[in-house]
């Protein structure tokens, strides 16, 4: 046989037997290697140790170390659940599992009952048992028949319809690992001791197929990781998640309730709305600096007008709609500004010399989500974007990516986040427009992000349906990636609507149309932000900032005095003048997150002073200063929106 050559990540060249698998090119490198393999990665893809490596191929070999081991690592224990209910429930039938990038694996089964927390501790613990068998995993292509013929002698009927679910043409593979075979595209690890510690989560009901008129089968979810300290330090991470989860701190701070009477849809209260709207006013306050001029659009249009943007056709199970008074009048609620930005633009003749014209809308969009697919203000049907509109010359695109750049580095310092990662995302499946309109947008978007100083990474096939966007990815304070500002580029819309503008030189020409956002939108932003500060919003934000707490009733006067003193400088401030000890109303005003307590004693009161306690201090002796230098410095740092 011939030899074949692959490309190591250090630069090498290795010369290999051609039909040689992953794990022999990893052996062939070296045997320790070879040992903690758990799978190779080909062009940014994650392969099977067993599958045969093509000429010319670029080869990386994953370890347990790495971090994309775990979803090579989830998904081997999704098989080994599998294993471990077949043996402890041999009547019940498997379905199929998911890992995806997350930290989480599932397999459905059908079971005479649901399964118990004390079913699941049995299963964890024969999971245990086999991981410590070490069976090998082995991979073997078979054909659709010896396939269809396996899983009918086990009888396993569900697993038997999944794989007409695999399109003609493509290769069947089997993963055994032991007794237990699963019908798998892999990859997987070398043998189930590569899985170093699992830990089931929770069990719940779940339809075949997700189809409501089908069975209901069981689902259990799990995590597994390469080492017993990575899964605690994982486990740690859910407990503090759920601590911060921002349906719950949503409840505790007051500021939005979530009504079964108007699913997806936000009651905000006063301190919420105190927030929403201290959003709002910040990126206003930006507008005139980055040249948006802010609009606002009906909230009730007619179906013409998103027949024209092309939402009628690829959103329309996503919308409300209405019959109006009017014999035949379709009117769709307003679920996203562009067809309304397209109207105004079209509304008179344009001219390059007023380009690039940018419409921002803070309008609240609906869109007709099933109340099952609902969470908290993570996914709602009520919603409203810092929402932009940018119409320009073609040229101008790349100056407006920069723009876009600065406004958002603006915005997140603001609001405290840090590091960034940025990607373009490229056309889907179902697409409008001309896949070479598709091609240009695309690099064009690249190359901005490049010359603007970020490196840009790709996600494939994640664009929207009108054109390719620019995604900022932020992490939160657990580690969790949130994509946040988006810019795309519409190469459907302008078209559509027929858009021009008077050129330069003098003849009509085609607007490039960009949508863009910053927080997103803001019932999703504030589901972020409240787990990522865990309700602690910076002193601008916060809807209280000051808790004025007087020692005993002497001081109650001069408690509203300095209540009143910082409310004119502009403070939201709360007195407590109650008759309770001070430690008392500091930890009560620390529960409800107010970033300053000013307590105020005798001697405060001979002094005209106040005792700031900050939240950021805590545990540091805390000085006396003068009620106007306090008054002045929040004024001052409020307005500065300093972090
Ligand atoms: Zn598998
Ligand atoms: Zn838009």
């Amino acid at each position: 046989m011939s030899d074949i050559h692959v490309r190591l990540p250090d630069g090498r060249t290795l010369a290999v037997p051609a039909g040689s698998t992953v794990l022999e090119v990893a052996g062939k490198i070296g045997p320790r290697l070879a040992k903690d393999a758990v799978a190779g990665r080909i062009a940014g893809r994650l392969v099977d140790l067993r599958a045969p490596v093509e000429d010319g191929a670029a080869l990386e070999i994953v370890t347990g170390r790495d971090p994309a081991a775990g979803e090579v690592i989830r998904h081997s224990a999704e098989h080994v659940m599998a294993d471990a209910v077949k043996r402890l429930f041999p009547a019940a039938q498997i379905d199929v599992g998911r890992s995806d990038h997350s930290e989480k694996f599932q397999y459905d089964f059908k079971v005479e009952r649901p399964f118990t927390p004390e079913d699941l501790e049995r299963i964890e613990a024969e999971m245990r048992r086999i991981v410590a068998e070490g069976a090998p995993f082995t991979r073997e292509v078979v054909t659709r028949e010896q396939a269809a013929a396996l899983l009918e002698s086990l009888g396993e009927t569900l697993k038997r319809a999944r794989l007409d679910d695999i399109p003609a043409g493509e290769p069947i593979t089997l993963f055994r690992h032991g007794a237990f075979v699963d019908l798998c595209r892999g990859p997987h690890v070398q043998h189930t001791g590569q899985i170093g510690a699992v830990k089931l989560l929770d069990a719940a009901g779940a339809y075949w197929r997700g189809d409501e008129s089908q069975p209901m089968l069981q689902r259990i979810y799990g995590t597994a990781f390469a080492s017993q300290k990575e899964l605690d330090l994982h486990l740690e991470r859910i407990e503090e998640a759920k601590r911060r989860d921002h349906r719950r701190v949503g409840v505790d701070l007051e500021l939005f309730h979530i009504d079964p009477i108007a699913p997806g849809s936000p009651f905000y209260l006063p301190k919420g709305m105190v927030v929403y709207n201290g959003l709002v006013e910040f990126i206003r306050s930006l507008y005139p600096k980055y040249g948006y001029q802010e609009v606002m659009a009906p909230q009730l249009l007619r179906a013409e007008l998103f027949k024209r943007s092309g939402h009628y056709d690829k959103f329309h199970d996503d919308m409300f709609w209405f019959a109006g008074a009017d014999e035949g009048e379709e009117l769709g609620v307003k679920a996203m500004n562009c067809p309304g930005h397209c109207r105004i633009f079209e509304l008179r003749k344009r001219s390059y010399r007023e380009l690039p014209l940018r419409f921002a809308e803070f309008s609240r969009l609906h869109r007709n989500e099933r109340s099952g697919a609902l969470t908290g203000l993570a996914r709602v049907r009520s919603m409203a974007q810092d929402d932009a509109h940018i119409f320009c010359e073609p040229e101008q695109v790349e100056s407006e990516v920069n723009r876009f750049f600065e406004l958002m580095s603006e915005v997140y310092q603001a609001l405290g986040f840090s590091g960034v990662r940025i990607a373009v995302s490229t056309r889907p499946g179902e697409f409008l427009g001309e896949p070479a309109d598709w091609d240009k947008a695309e690099q064009t978007l690249a190359e901005a992000v490049r010359r603007a100083g970020y490196e840009c990474g790709i996600k494939t096939g994640e664009g929207a349906f009108y054109g390719p966007k620019v995604e900022v990815d932020v992490d939160d304070v657990l580690g969790r990636a949130w994509t946040l500002a988006t810019l795309q580029m519409d190469v459907a819309m302008p078209g559509r609507f027929g858009l021009r503008y008077i050129g330069r030189d003098g003849a009509e020409h085609q607007p490039a149309m960009l949508h863009r956002a910053v927080l997103g939108s803001l019932e999703r932003f504030l589901a972020l932000y409240i787990e990522h500060t865990g309700g602690e919003f910076p002193l601008w934000l916060a809807p209280v900032q000051v808790v004025v707490a007087s020692i005993t009733d002497r001081q109650a006067e001069y408690g509203a005095r300095v209540r009143d003193a910082l409310q004119a400088a502009g403070v939201r401030v709360q007195l407590d003048a109650r008759n309770e000890k001070l430690g008392f109303k500091v930890r009560e005003a620390e529960l409800q997150k107010v970033p300053i307590v000013a307590v105020v004693g005798d001697q405060e009161l001979q002094n005209g002073t106040v005792t700031p306690r900050r939240r950021r201090e805590r545990g540091k002796g805390a000085e006396p200063v003068a009620l106007e230098a306090f008054a002045e410095e929040l004024r001052e740092a409020i307005a500065a929106r300093r972090v």
